[in-house]
């Protein structure tokens, strides 16, 4: 199989234009081998988490972006369907409110950070304030501008202080949004996704485009990358997704601790 996650990374300092990468694409893998592929991956994610659980030295953080119906909750549930929940948090990021507006935009992401030896998964995310902030005007242009930075300054704080970053983008057709609101409508089990809001948010499209490769070409950082996943076809988001969320953790190279004790001496009745 290919290196998704090579040929999907932002690399950083480049521009990508999301016209130019395929909503639809699969990087030739079938179905099929995508669907054995995910099985093994969430296989040896598990076991990959349970280290991370027991060294209890680092911790790993997804942030998932997207479109409305992009798929940030399917890719939630598929995913991350194999691990512990004791060593997991998943943070849904909503219009902020109460004691979030009196802080600044970071205050309540930070608290979210996973803890050492857990995973922590952002659905949404401090990059709201860099998407929807400047779509709608949030905040004036020298506040959200400025954000960029402070974004990079505060990733590379929370990476120098062992929490590896994945960010990914989950990216589908403006045609598959229309599909997905659809179903949302036609499916009882899927009405309650439904929002109307959805639908005139769906007006600024074109300007979510322009601020998600803003955002992409400002803070893919090396140590903290952004992955534009192709997701129309949930079955090659969830493969790329664990794909490069396997690789991350493998190459973190993770031990279990050493024995508190001389196992070797102990007895008891
Ligand atoms: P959902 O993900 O469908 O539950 O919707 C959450 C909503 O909260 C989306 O419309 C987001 O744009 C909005 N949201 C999340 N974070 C922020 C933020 N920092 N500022 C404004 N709106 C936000
Ligand atoms: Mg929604």
């Amino acid at each position: 199989m290919k290196d998704l996650a090579r040929t999907l990374i932002v690399r950083p300092g480049s521009r990508c234009k999301l016209s130019s990468i395929d909503p639809a694409g699969t990087h030739g893998v079938s179905k099929r081998a995508a669907d054995a592929r995910l099985k093994k991956n969430l296989e040896r994610l598990s076991v990959l988490q349970y280290l991370l659980y027991a060294e209890a030295g680092r911790a790993l953080l997804v942030v998932l972006q997207g479109i409305d119906a992009g798929g940030k909750d399917g890719t939630i549930r598929h995913v991350m369907s194999g691990l512990n929940p004791q060593g997991v948090e998943v943070t849904s990021f909503k219009v902020p409110e109460g004691e979030e507006t009196r802080h600044d935009y970071l205050w309540r992401i930070h608290k979210a950070v996973p803890e050492r030896g857990k995973i922590g998964i952002f659905n949404r995310s401090h990059y709201e304030d860099v998407l929807v902030a400047r779509v709608h005007n949030l905040v004036p242009k020298p506040q959200w501008s400025r954000r960029y930075g402070q974004i990079n300054d505060f990733e590379r704080m929370l990476s120098e202080n062992r929490v590896r970053i994945l960010k990914f983008l989950l990216y589908i057709s403006k045609d598959e949004q229309a599909k997905r609101f659809r179903e949302r409508i036609e499916d009882k089990e899927k009405n309650w996704k439904f929002s109307p809001a959805d639908i005139k948010e769906r007006e600024y499209w074109d300007q979510y485009i322009t601020a998600y490769q803003d955002m992409l070409h400002k803070c893919s950082t090396e140590e903290a990358p952004w992955y534009v996943i192709p997701a129309n076809h949930k079955w090659f988001r969830n493969l790329a997704v664990s794909e490069i969320v396997r690789e991350t953790l493998e190459a973190m190279d993770l031990k279990y601790p050493k024995p508190v004790a001389d196992l070797s001496s102990i007895q008891f009745e």
